[in-house]
């Protein structure tokens, strides 16, 4: 019951359609009583030997068209309720997909995709199911068990019907253990399908990986670890399934059992008629689907109570960076500038960044290096507050980042994350991802400044060239190179290049440099880089080890400094040099 009050929200925001529907059901539910009469009067009738033809044929076109109006209420019912229900479903499924995109980084490290793809083909269907068969089954068995009851208490006699009931509460204890195992096991289950799934996701995902390493048999093994245990836990659910019915049936044959030995027993006094006897077990015989019904009731509620918990915990997420109430929407051009920024990912005690500040200004280049580890790309995004930060630390034009609205930050801010992603559409639409409405000639533009025009003139449909798995498969430093096309397009402020140009050599690196310092002269650009010639022209270069600022300043002085930034740099060249000779 308590699931079906929990979709309240639903039930009254589509109260026509569920209104009309329960009154169809209790329509058919009162002219179902109809029949049974009908033939028990016809059976005193033969009894007594007062059957005319005509009677009989009026009562053989009363229940035809009985069976006429039935026919329409159903119809009319399954369409208002199960389309009730479809449209449920389809409301949460927008609502989760909506709320997936709200979440920040933090909620896909702690959430698996495998298991948030369970909740959407498997628990939002059983919410469904509630809100369909669940509703329909609650006033159904409800209804249909009065009223049943009562025109046989009251048409025909209460001892026999009281009697016949005596096996009930038997039901009603068996619906309630077998609902509550039932609960459990359907938790577990879903547990263990979602954890199929990310098997299967992450293998899918990771098979170049898998093959590598030779693990596909080791994988393959794992998986059927992991299906056998869903295996198991689906077997459990289905084991109670099983024993529902035949329980119910046994508990149903009894009280026909007791209707028809009873009942005869009272027609030999004459208690009631042989035409009562035979409604009466009509009468009997309606109530086996509502008592099912009561049961699968339990069933169908306890699924989909397992299933709206988990999704309504999944809803109760708030994104943990919150958007300030009264955010600024649009922040003038400016400096960036961090005071003493320290900085630890969000349940991680160990601060990733540590006391970094340093003032950049409009128009210049900083240069972040480190070892791997070392805090880069954090640096990076917490620029983009992508994660709660601590205190006002990080300044954009003057203003704490925390009142800077998402959406200004993001256009002020185009971002060529070190882990590219490009999606399985065409190139152009790829590159456009930020600006849907650039022209052809802005993203040839783009794509040239990134040094790829070249290569994608040489695909057959060039710009329209699907990317992925329907597509060509694209080197590493070419998917590089389109990330920083779409960053480029958008023509934004600032430009944060986090290891963007790992996968490409010195000479496309220089280049691709080239026409970042002439297109966006006057514009702010950040670059994190291993190889240290990327950041070399920059105004401000930052050494960072383990989190925190261990050289800083321009090339010449930090080659000057002589510390790890001059070592790396002479050992860079070096290597430089032997490949040059080599491949010369
Ligand atoms: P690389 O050169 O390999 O890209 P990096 O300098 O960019 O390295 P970061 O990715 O910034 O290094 O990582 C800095 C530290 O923060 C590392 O110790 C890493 O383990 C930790 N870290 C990174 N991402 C997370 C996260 N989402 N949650 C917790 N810790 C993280
Ligand atoms: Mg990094």
């Amino acid at each position: 019951m308590q699931t079906l009050q929990r979709l309240a929200w639903f039930f009254r925001r589509h109260a026509k359609r569920y209104v009309i529907g329960v009154l169809l059901i209790l329509g058919v539910d009162v002219l179902m009583l109809w029949p049974p009469r009908l033939i028990g009067e016809v059976v005193d009738s033969i009894r007594n030997e007062t059957l005319t033809s005509s009677s009989l044929t009026q009562v053989i076109l009363l229940l035809i068209g009985i069976g006429l109006m039935l026919y329409l209420m159903r119809i009319g019912w399954r369409h208002f309720l199960y389309g009730g229900s479809l449209l449920l479903e389809r409301t949460l499924r927008d609502r989760l997909f909506g709320h997936l995109t709200r979440m920040t980084p933090s909620f896909f490290h702690r959430r698996r995709t495998g298991d948030l793809m369970a909740i959407a083909t498997n628990d939002i269907p059983a919410i469904e199911v509630t809100a369909g068969m669940g509703v329909l089954t609650l006033v159904d068995s409800l209804m249909m068990t009065l009223l049943t009851l009562g025109v046989m208490i009251f048409t025909i006699d209460w001892k026999l019907t009281l009697a016949s009931l005596l096996p009930m509460p038997f039901l009603a204890w068996s619906t309630a253990y077998y609902g509550r195992l039932l609960h459990e096991r359907f938790y577990l289950s879903q547990e263990a399908f979602g954890k199929m799934n990310d098997h299967v996701q992450e293998s899918v995902s990771g098979v170049r990986v898998l093959r590598s390493f030779v693990q596909e048999q080791a994988d393959v093994e794992a998986f059927q670890r992991v299906s056998e245990d869903t295996l198991k836990k689906n077997i459990n659910v289905a084991r109670i399934d099983a024993l529902f019915e035949p329980t119910i049936n046994i508990i149903i044959g009894f009280s026909f059992l007791i209707g028809l030995g009873f009942g005869s027993l009272l027609v030999i006094y004459s208690q009631i008629s042989l035409g009562d006897l035979v409604a009466f077990n009509l009468y009997l015989g309606l109530l086996i689907w509502p008592m099912f019904a009561f049961g699968w009731l339990m069933n169908i509620l306890q699924r989909g109570s397992a299933s709206l918990s988990r999704l309504e915990e999944l809803f109760a997420q708030q994104p943990d960076v919150a958007e300030a109430k009264d955010a600024v929407a649009h922040v003038p051009p400016g400096e960036i500038r961090l005071d003493g920024l320290t900085f630890a990912y969000p349940d991680m005690e160990k601060a990733a960044l540590t006391d970094i500040s340093f003032r950049l200004a409009k128009g210049d280049t900083l240069g972040i290096v480190g070892r791997t580890g070392s805090g880069k790309s954090t640096l990076c995004r917490v620029l983009l507050h992508q994660f709660p930060l601590k205190e006002n630390a990080v300044f954009m034009s003057g203003m704490p980042v925390e009142e800077i609205s998402f959406e200004a930050l993001r256009q002020k801010i185009a971002y060529v994350p070190q882990e590219h992603l490009l999606f399985s559409r065409t190139i152009k639409e790829n590159v456009a991802f930020g600006k849907p409405e650039a022209t052809e000639d802005e993203i040839k533009h783009a794509l040239s400044q990134a040094e790829m025009l070249r290569d994608i003139e040489r695909f057959p449909s060039g710009l329209q060239t699907m990317v992925g798995e329907k597509g060509v498969m694209l080197s590493g430093g070419q998917k590089q190179r389109i990330s920083i096309a779409r960053a480029l397009l958008p023509d934004a402020e600032v430009l944060i290049l986090d290891d963007s140009l790992s996968a490409v050599d010195a000479r496309t690196e220089e280049k691709i440099l080239d026409h970042l310092r002439a297109e966006r002269a006057g514009k702010t650009t950040i670059i994190t880089a291993h190889r240290l010639s990327a950041v070399q022209h920059a105004q401000e270069i930052i050494v960072l080890d383990e989190g925190r600022i261990v050289e800083r300043g321009t090339h010449e002085q930090l080659m000057a400094q002589d510390g790890w930034y001059a070592e790396q740099y002479r050992r860079q060249q070096m290597e430089e040099q032997v490949e040059g000779e080599e491949s010369a």
